[in-house]
């Protein structure tokens, strides 16, 4: 069977890393076609939008999409294509793996975590505003349909994937009443859901302070949408960095795969960044399709790649010396 997949290149190294994952996509076995589509800094230049309405119908269509990262201006400037694009489609559970890979030397071993972010509401609700000069109110929105699907996402995730623990981050101990909303959710979704699964429950601080302690200890993550993107590159850290996490913003309606990762203006055009945490989204992707063999292919090449441990085949930020196409070159190599 044949796959339409929305590509979305992004910005900075987007462009880069998606042209790398397209290669090996391709090489993978699995039928695809592509739909190439702009978003991002990129596109605001060309069709005066950051998020043109031809994005939206086409991902609307197909449902599925590969994104690269995009740049959202700090502290002025349009509101976040990302945001955009997860609440445009209710893209509400992101979805991170996060493991330790052979060949990549950490301070860890053993790390095997999956964290589950709620993705369209709390502080991403972009509701701010000057209430007198000198003083803004950032409102975080928390709502009980919204706590429930995440909650049920995750623990239907841990039962259908025989995962051993799920631990809730929070703050309720400050924020009474939306945190607690949330885990009071978490509570019950956890008892109709998968009650046979462990449930733990920490707040927030402890809980990074435990993770960097020890991260083996930790199975699954589940956290509202402003704490699930700071752990996120917490726990990418653990591992290698964030050119070895990827991940999935999944909804009803559709899916849209891209790394942790931003679009690294530091090393923009210079063809060095890593495209594995991409790869690595794709593989996600070709799972969500059904498509195995083709994704367990692209997985034993890359695993192959960095247990060999060659710096002529490995991008700078994971040992090597290797460059963006260098390395997509060993990876094609290998599934030959
Ligand atoms: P970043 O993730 O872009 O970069 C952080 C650091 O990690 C940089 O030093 C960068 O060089 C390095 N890095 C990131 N990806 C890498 C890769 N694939 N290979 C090698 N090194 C890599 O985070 P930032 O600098 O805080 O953000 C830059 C821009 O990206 C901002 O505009 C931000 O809003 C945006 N952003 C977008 C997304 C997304 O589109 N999903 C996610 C996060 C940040």
């Amino acid at each position: 069977m044949s796959h339409t997949i929305c590509l979305i290149p992004g910005d900075g190294i987007g462009p880069e890393v998606t042209d790398a994952a397209r290669a090996v996509l391709e090489a993978s076995g699995a039928a695809l076609s592509w739909v190439p589509l702009a978003a991002g800094a990129a596109a605001a230049e060309k069709y005066g939008d950051t998020l043109p309405p031809e994005t939206l119908d086409a991902i609307r269509m197909h449902r599925i999409a590969l994104k690269g990262p995009v740049t959202t201006p700090v502290g002025k400037g349009f509101t976040s294509v990302n945001v955009r694009l997860r609440k445009a489609f209710n893209l509400y559970a992101a979805v991170r793996p996060v493991r330790s890979l052979n060949g990549i030397k950490t301070r860890y071993e053993n790390v095997e975590i999956v964290v589950i972010r709620e993705n369209t509401e709390g502080l991403y609700s972009g509701i701010e505003h000057e209430v007198v000069p000198g003083v803004v109110e950032t409102l975080k929105v928390t709502t009980r349909a919204g706590c429930e699907r995440i909650a049920r996402y995750a623990f239907e995730y841990a039962r259908s994937r025989g995962r051993k623990k799920v631990t809730v981050f929070h703050k309720a101990n400050i924020m009474k009443m939306a945190d607690g909303l949330f885990l009071d959710c978490a509570r019950r979704m956890h008892q109709s859901c998968a009650p046979e699964i462990p449930l733990e429950e920490l707040i927030i601080d402890n809980g990074c302070m435990q993770l960097v302690r020890d991260p083996s200890r930790f199975d699954m993550l589940l956290m509202e949408n402003y704490n699930g993107d700071m752990v996120s590159d917490l726990c990418a850290g653990l591992v290698g960095g964030l050119g070895v996490v990827p991940g999935a913003n999944i909804g009803d309606e559709g899916a849209i795969f891209e790394a942790v990762h931003g679009s690294a203006p530091d090393i923009a055009g210079q063809g060095i960044a890593n495209p594995l945490a991409l790869i690595m989204s794709g593989v996600m992707m070709l799972n969500h399709l059904g498509e195995r063999a083709s994704a367990d292919r692209i997985k034993a090449a890359y695993d192959d790649v960095l247990a060999e441990g060659n710096p002529d085949e490995l991008t700078r930020d994971i040992g090597g010396r290797a460059g963006t196409k260098a390395f997509t070159k060993a990876l094609l190599k290998r599934m030959a």
